[in-house]
């Protein structure tokens, strides 16, 4: 049968949001095309044989359950490899996110399977799956069909929806994994969940949206003091420069490697409007940018841009709001 074989990550004893819409996904397109959606997790004592079924009302049928390091991408690959070969899955579909990418890449080059990433949508053509993936920033379609016994899919983040389903609960098979002699090479340090932080960026009317022209970590106040100004459903948003300098959780971060958002206002303060960047906020209805230089990029796309230092025009800008508003 042409089954369906996902990833789901957990931590503290929850499963991640990606990973169930991955599952969800899988369970759909699988039925689209006569086969079954199972999942493999790899782990400790805390994936308990009610944990791992619960997996069921997302549409996987059967849990694969490996005792391993979770987290880490090489010993996920041993586990699919491994389970691929014993049951002949001709889909490996992943949710987005670093973690998937790296096990994606990985199975893809163990299994000499074909791989696309930042797919946005599935579906079933004559019995096969077809995946799709935007391509020139986004303009256009990519269709990737696959060769072979497996192909790998590896969704954008955030693409596939999380569906709960009526089915019962999955059968959790256990499997014994031979490791890879490098698979233990890279160890868990430490251990952080950003992802789905509590930000809700992609349901904002208004997103204050904060680059590195803010300085430092502490410049999002300026921010963060706007967005309060205007009040509502307002969130503070910010670019990839700012998230990798730690300045801002990964959960805001708008752009191909972090979030794609269309609210009423988008107010870019200190951001140079890189291609990266744009691709996640050009559908926005209102683009208001402040930067000090009169030719950043991103003056090109903004409905009103304002040049000058963001230090001064912020605070201002808060003021006005809050006095216009009699707060
Ligand atoms: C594969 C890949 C994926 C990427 N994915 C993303 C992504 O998802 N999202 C993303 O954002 N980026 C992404 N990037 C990075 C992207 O290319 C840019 O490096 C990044 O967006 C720049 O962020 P920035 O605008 O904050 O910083 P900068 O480009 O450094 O711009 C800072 C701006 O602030 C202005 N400024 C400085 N001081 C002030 C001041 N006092 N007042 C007013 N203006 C000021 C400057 O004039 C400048 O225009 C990606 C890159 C790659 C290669």
């Amino acid at each position: 049968m042409p089954d369906v074989l996902t990833y789901v990550l957990h931590y503290e004893g929850a499963f991640n949001k990606n990973s169930l819409g991955a599952v969800s996904e899988g369970a759909a397109r699988a039925a689209e095309i006569g086969g079954e959606c199972h999942a493999v997790v790899v782990g400790g004592e805390d994936l308990t044989d009610e944990l791992c079924s619960s997996l069921g009302a997302y549409g996987a049928t059967k849990v694969f359950r490996a005792r391993g390091p979770e987290g880490l991408a090489q010993p996920v690959v041993d586990a699919m490899a491994s389970v691929i070969d014993r049951q002949g899955h001709s889909y490996a579909l992943f949710g987005g996110g670093l973690l998937g990418f790296e096990i994606g890449a990985g199975l893809a080059a163990r299994k000499h399977a074909g791989v696309t990433m930042e797919v946005t949508a599935v579906r079933a053509e004559d019995g096969k799956l077809v995946a799709e993936r935007p391509i020139l920033q986004d303009s256009k379609i990519s269709i990737s069909r696959y060769q072979g016994d497996l192909g790998i899919i590896i969704g954008r983040i955030n693409a596939f929806e999380t569906v709960s389903r009526d089915g019962g609960p999955a059968e959790v098979v256990d499997v014994d994994v031979e490791y890879s002699p490098w698979s233990d090479r890279a160890t868990m340090v430490q251990r952080g969940e950003q992802r789905g932080a509590d930000v809700d960026i992609e349901g904002a009317d208004i997103l204050v949206a904060g680059g590195r022209g803010l300085g430092k970590a502490e410049g999002f106040k300026l921010a963060e003091d706007l967005a309060a100004a205007f009040g509502g459903n307002t969130a503070v948003a910010a670019t990839r420069a700012v998230v990798d300098a730690g300045w801002y959780p990964y959960a805001a971060q708008i752009g191909q490697t972090g979030k794609t958002v269309s609210p009423k206002l988008y107010l870019a303060a200190g951001i140079s409007g890189a291609i990266q960047h744009k691709v996640g906020m050009q559908s926005s209805e209102n683009i208001v940018a402040i930067n000090k230089d009169a030719n950043a990029p991103i003056f090109e796309f903004s409905d009103l841009g304002v040049v000058g230092d963001l230090n001064k025009i912020l605070p201002k800008l808060t003021n006005a709001i809050k006095a216009r508003k009699g707060s």
